[in-house]
């Protein structure tokens, strides 16, 4: 699939990595995946030396995010990474929208790893750990506390040593008299966007519907819990913590699109059971909000998966309002940027855990990030139960996530050696034909996108 001619090949064949200088980029394109555990595209950079860069759009986001960017990297040294990676940065955004830039200096990282014969996290400045400490998420949708518990428990005698799990609106909405809420306005939440292709103008408008208002601002939705509902929750934390016991950390996560205020009386009436962190409580930007949550409360604060580079954190750090941050690689601004979020973070004296939800490209991306960042805590493991992730991709050791660690090559790149095509094929996304499809019309994108005159 590279575009080479015919001397570059005959010279590939004698040795394929000794030209970094002479590197190229010759073409993107990606595979739409879904169920591993969520939606994601997994993206390869080609070029004229036969070597292939990985790299993967976050969870949830358009490829088009990756796509759009094709033609501003054509015929660029791959190994130029700072110097392309602002070259694009302005075409990313927070959440979904950080995933194309992120995804593409991925892929970079892994090719100039894999020109130079050198893994990743060695280029960012060597170890300070030999296996990344991996968290296990476990969605609680169960209305029972001593059943989750149950399944914590399943993950710890797997090896896990770091626990997550929801605690919030989802366990109570359905009960009479445990949220206080405008009428009807519970309803709209049970629904989430529809994926994939619609037929008629009606999906159309109601997918958009849906997604207006679940991007409600948590202040704005006029939830509450009520003493019965803050009763509930306590009493599933302390039956989770009945089962799992004191000794392990568990962070919680989905507390629901509640305000400030209800955060913090959640936040008191569980603190004895000593959560790791209260993450995304209200969203990120309301910096001053975040202050009085972390002021008001004894458990950790914890944010970021959704803020796109390193001046998104800046002010959440400088205000004191989180404890630990969370970016996702693959929104951040992707591996040196998520390096220099910590080592920042560590200024302020801020643990740093990473969000991952994707396969185990994001997987090797962030642990060499971690295995490189002083101030790392845990890397979060959202595929327990998905039994084809470590089929995804060759090269790395079986499985991947072992004992609750992961353990970085020495190998060059990522660590990764290909992508089974047989397996990533039986999963893609509703609508999606086929992997690896050629990108041409993306070849010529282009517009005057100077950011200032
Ligand atoms: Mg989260």
């Amino acid at each position: 699939m590279p575009k080479a001619d015919g001397a570059d090949e005959a010279l590939n064949r004698v040795n394929p990595h000794s030209r970094p200088s002479d590197l190229r980029i010759t073409d993107m394109r990606v595979a739409e995946i879904i169920g591993a555990p969520f939606t994601s595209a997994l993206i390869k950079i080609y070029t004229n030396q036969g070597i292939v860069g990985l790299g993967e759009v976050r969870d949830g986001a358009s490829a088009t995010y990756a796509l759009m960017l094709k033609s501003r990297l054509l015929g660029e040294n791959p190994c130029d990474i700072d110097r392309l990676f602002r070259r694009i940065k302005q075409f990313g955004g927070h959440g979904r929208q950080g995933g194309g830039v992120s995804a593409v200096e991925i892929a970079l990282w892994d090719l100039a790893g894999k020109a130079y014969g050198v893994p990743i996290y060695q280029m960012l400045g060597g170890r300070f750990r030999d296996k990344v400490r991996v968290y296990c998420d476990t969605d609680a949708t169960v209305p029972s506390g001593t059943a989750t518990g149950k399944r914590l428990k399943e993950r710890m005698d797997l090896g896990f040593t770091f626990l997550k799990m929801d605690l919030g609106l989802m366990q109570i909405a359905d009960v009479p008299g445990a949220v206080v809420f405008p009428a009807g306005s519970l309803e709209g939440y049970r629904d989430s966007p529809r994926r994939g292709p619609l037929k008629t103008i009606e999906e159309r408008r109601l997918r958009n519907a849906a997604y207006d208002l679940h991007n409600v601002p948590h202040p704005f939705t006029g939830l509450h819990f009520s003493d019965k509902g803050l009763d509930l929750l306590e009493q599933y934390i302390a039956e989770v913590r009945e089962v799992i016991g004191m000794d392990v950390p568990l962070a919680i996560d989905h507390i629901g699109h509640i305000s400030m205020q209800n955060g913090i009386r959640l936040a008191r009436r569980i603190e004895k059971y000593v959560p790791a962190w209260l993450e995304d409580v209200i969203p990120w930007q309301y910096t001053e909000q975040y202050r009085q949550l972390q002021d008001a409360t004894t458990i950790p604060i914890c944010t970021g998966e959704d803020i796109y580079l390193k001046e998104g954190f800046e002010p959440l750090l400088k205000s004191g309002g989180v404890s630990v941050i969370h970016p996702d690689l693959l929104t951040s601004g992707g591996i040196l940027e998520t390096k220099k979020i910590g080592d920042m973070a560590q200024d302020h004296g801020v643990a740093m855990a990473i969000h991952m939800a994707e396969s185990p490209i994001a997987a090797m991306a962030a642990a060499h990030v971690a295995t490189a960042t002083e101030n790392f805590m845990a890397l979060e493991y959202h595929s327990a139960d998905v039994d084809w992730w470590d089929d995804i991709v060759t090269g790395l050791s079986r499985p991947l996530v072992k004992d609750g660690f992961i353990t970085v090559p020495d190998k060059p790149g990522l660590g990764i050696d290909d992508v089974v095509d047989e397996v990533i094929s039986q999963h893609l996304q509703p609508g999606v034909t086929g992997i690896w499809q050629p990108t041409d019309r993306w070849d010529d994108e282009y517009s005057w996108d100077r950011t200032w005159s």
